[in-house]
């Protein structure tokens, strides 16, 4: 037993009693690897909801939460996750920061440090420091659920003796022995801890122990640390120990950088290495001496992740794997919108309805128009793709918690890296509507999980080509109208034709305007885990509510804005008077007759009809009309008029509004499904309308100008405003070049 094991061994015995807390509050802080389960034992804590993942490093940020245990408030602080103590990532910075702070009194009580049992030797290394800084350390071994399938022993009792401090173990998803590490952590944080003290061997132990006296001579950083610990860190050349050591004292600091040099200097002369490297050698030594006395027993080391390996010979199988991939993405397309379109239809419904009912009570006028046509028809627009990308992002978030998501993206790698991308490019096209119906705003939010800004800025800006969910009603709705006879092909092709678009811009981009290197794959290949229902949910959440918040609050303010173009100025009353009085003429004819009457129908027949003409006049001489006709001689290249135009002016704002714009430009007033039907016969009857001019729109709303929310965010995420303006302009250049060939195409085959 070390001397420290006896030493927490016999204050145990004596009560503990030593130093009672008077605080009202005591910190505890959650230190461990990454992926360890940090996250998830915080949340099953403090009841927080936070984004727990499967990629490494997603904490970057410290969480704090509450919690009451047995008449102690603890103030939990969840530290991003690390393998070291020395400052050299952010991540150690700000986990050294909150375990010895420069404010005594915001010294944590205690430190549950969070292990994955599987993976001790390795997790024990930040362990063994977090001992020499002397902090009072809980080891909760999690993941236990996972060693004891994988034929791991843990004998709790000699583990702890061992090490000298209290182990629980844990499975921090279901919560088993996590109340156990807080009741340990308060427990030994009262009692308090000597610091951990292991030998670094004849070269460098001597040195150690004169720094040491040096330091505690001249009270050197004693108030924070363990003397042997500022030693250690200034042979291990820690900036930030050595930054603050020589303004504080710079000629002690001098006395100590001399004995570290010399060291420095015999270590490399007769060991070839560095101080860093003999400690962690030795660091390493120590943990292996005490799993080795049989306090870690493995039933057979190939049984460990035995599952995860003959599961990945199948999945990542070079041709077995695409297959399944592409099956696996396919039942994704299935499930969204077989399933989706129940819960989208009740939407629809029941917006349908609230328009109808507000319609009623409302008197004609303004107020009515912009309430109706402006306010609940946008938000009902927004609201009926929520149960789509609630399906979508649930099925993403199962295979992301399952693991499958890193084999996509492992297996998709090669073929990305060919086109300047990289494999974790795939969820961002993914969630963006690369197997159609996602949505680019939380599909710009996932390229956070790229590493290099090239190859991120690359993805942003190729993601808007991919088939989202705003614009599918466009592409049903002509799809319906020009080529009935396939409709599910044509449907296949455009969503291919986005992907299509995307590579190749983004191997033109990488090879001009972003140009630079790619960066290896190195995301590790997690082993497959069981998604947990409360993973799946947050996940999902979280990316639900990006789009809610954004596209729901912008998207009103957008609609109203259209309506309003499409609105004012008003048709000057000496121009309306003639189709008022007309309208006015049918509606008493009509009115006089009986409700049975056979002579009705034909009169109410043409009373729509004027009524249609007046609302034409009305946007003609809108904002958006006069706009749409100015534009018009440049869109004729082509096939589209000033009607589309407005339409497509709308989709910049939200591509939702291009079918609902497009209703009202043809005159029909706002669209119900009744009526989309007649947008498509009135689409059908039209002269200007053909099958290229379908193709050459489709394609045009596939790839031009992202809208305005994605635009938002777009701009978030590339930093600079440039890149959103290059988006818009040159997407819509693009779109405009590659319509222009597909409508001369189109006219030429189809004619
Ligand atoms: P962090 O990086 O340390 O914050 O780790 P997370 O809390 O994000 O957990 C990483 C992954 O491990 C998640 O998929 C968790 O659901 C999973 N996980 C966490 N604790 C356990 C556990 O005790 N058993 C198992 N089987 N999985 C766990
Ligand atoms: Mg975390």
């Amino acid at each position: 037993m070390t001397q420290a094991a006896a030493d927490f061994t016999r204050r145990r015995q004596d009560g503990g009693e030593a130093n009672p807390i008077h605080l009202q509050e005591v910190r505890i802080a959650l230190a461990g690897n990454p992926n360890c389960g940090k996250t998830t034992a915080f949340n099953e804590y403090t009841g927080t909801h936070q984004h727990v993942g499967n990629y490494p490093g997603v904490t970057v940020d410290k969480k704090e939460g509450f919690i009451s245990l047995d008449g102690v408030n603890v103030r939990m602080v969840d530290l991003p996750g690390t393998y070291s103590l020395t400052a050299y990532s952010q991540e150690e910075i700000v986990t050294r920061a909150v375990l010895a702070p420069a404010r005594i009194e915001e010294k944590p009580l205690a430190v549950i440090d969070v292990v994955d049992t599987s993976a001790l030797e390795r997790n024990l290394f930040l362990t063994v420091q977090i001992r020499e800084m002397g902090l009072p350390v809980v080891l909760a071994c999690n993941m236990m659920d996972e060693a004891r399938k994988a034929g791991i022993h843990v004998d709790v009792k000699k583990l702890s003796e061992q090490l000298g401090i209290p182990v629980v173990p844990t499975v921090a998803r279901s919560g088993e022995g996590l109340k156990e590490a807080l009741r340990e952590a308060i427990a030994v944080g009262r009692i308090g801890l000597e610091p951990l003290n292991i030998s670094y061997g004849p070269d460098l132990d001597p040195v150690l122990t004169r720094m040491e006296r040096l330091i505690t001579d001249k009270g050197l950083l004693t108030d924070r640390y363990p003397a042997r610990w500022v030693a250690l860190k200034i042979l291990e050349n820690d900036t930030v120990v050595l930054e603050e050591v020589g303004r504080l004292m710079p000629d002690v600091s001098a006395a100590l950088l001399a004995e570290r040099e010399e060291v420095a200097r015999h270590v490399q002369d007769t060991l070839r290495t560095s101080p860093e490297a003999v400690i962690a050698d030795y660091r390493y030594g120590y943990i292996r001496s005490v799993l080795r006395t049989g306090a870690v027993r493995r039933e057979s080391t190939r049984d460990r992740l035995a599952f995860t390996d003959k599961l990945d010979k199948v999945l990542t199988n070079t041709i077995l794997g695409p297959i399944i991939m592409l099956g696996v993405l396919y039942a994704m397309f299935q499930l969204t919108f077989v399933l989706g379109a129940y819960p989208q239809g009740w939407v629809e419904e029941g917006f349908g309805w609230l328009g109808d009912s507000v319609s009623a009570l409302l008197p004609n006028g303004f107020v009515k128009s912009l309430i109706v046509s402006g306010i609940i028809d946008g938000l009902g627009g927004v609201m009926s793709f929520v149960p789509l990308i609630v399906i979508m992002f649930t099925l993403v978030a199962l295979l992301e918690d399952f693991g499958y998501m890193a084999r996509m993206a492992y297996m998709l790698d090669r073929v990305f890296r060919a086109f300047g991308l990289h494999g974790a490019s795939v969820m961002p096209f993914i969630i963006a509507g690369g197997i159609a119906g996602g949505c680019a705003i939380p599909g710009v939010m996932a390229t956070r999980t790229l590493r290099s800004p090239k190859e991120k800025l690359a993805t942003l800006l190729t993601l808007p080509y991919m088939a989202c969910g705003a614009k599918l009603p466009v592409f049903l709705l002509l799809v319906g109208v020009f080529f009935p006879e396939n409709p599910a092909r044509t449907m296949f092709l455009l969503t291919l034709a986005g992907w299509a678009a995307a590579l190749l811009m983004a191997r033109i981009l990488r090879s001009t305007i972003i140009r630079g290197e790619s960066t290896p794959f190195v995301m590790e290949l997690p082993p497959y885990r069981t998604p947990t229902l409360r993973s799946v949910l947050t996940h999902c959440w979280e990316r639900t509510w990006m789009y809610l918040k954004k596209a729901g609050t912008v998207l009103v303010a957008v609609s109203i804005l259209i309506w309003a173009s499409m609105t004012f100025p008003t048709l000057d009353p000496q121009q309306a008077a003639p189709l008022e009085a007309q309208i006015a003429a049918l509606q008493e004819k009509v009115d006089a007759l009986p409700e049975e009457d056979a002579a009705r129908a034909p009169l109410e027949d043409e009373l729509a009809a004027a009524e249609a003409r007046l609302s034409e006049e009305a946007l003609r001489y809108s904002f958006a009309g006069r706009l749409g006709m100015a534009i018009e001689p440049f869109t004729r290249p082509v096939g589209f008029d000033w009607r589309t135009d407005v339409a497509l002016l709308g989709g910049i704002a939200a591509k939702e509004a291009i079918v609902s714009t497009l209703g009202t430009a043809y005159s029909l007033g706002e669209q119900d499904p009744e009526e989309a039907t007649s947008l498509a016969e009135r689409l059908e009857q039209d002269p200007n309308w053909n099958k290229a001019a379908a193709l050459s729109l489709m394609l045009f709303v596939l790839l031009y100008s992202p809208c305005f929310v994605a635009l938002v965010v777009i701009r978030q995420e590339a930093g600079s405003w440039g890149w959103v303006a290059f988006s818009m302009i040159f997407n819509t250049a693009f779109a405009y070049a590659v319509s222009a060939a597909a409508y001369r195409i189109g006219m030429a085959v189809f004619a």
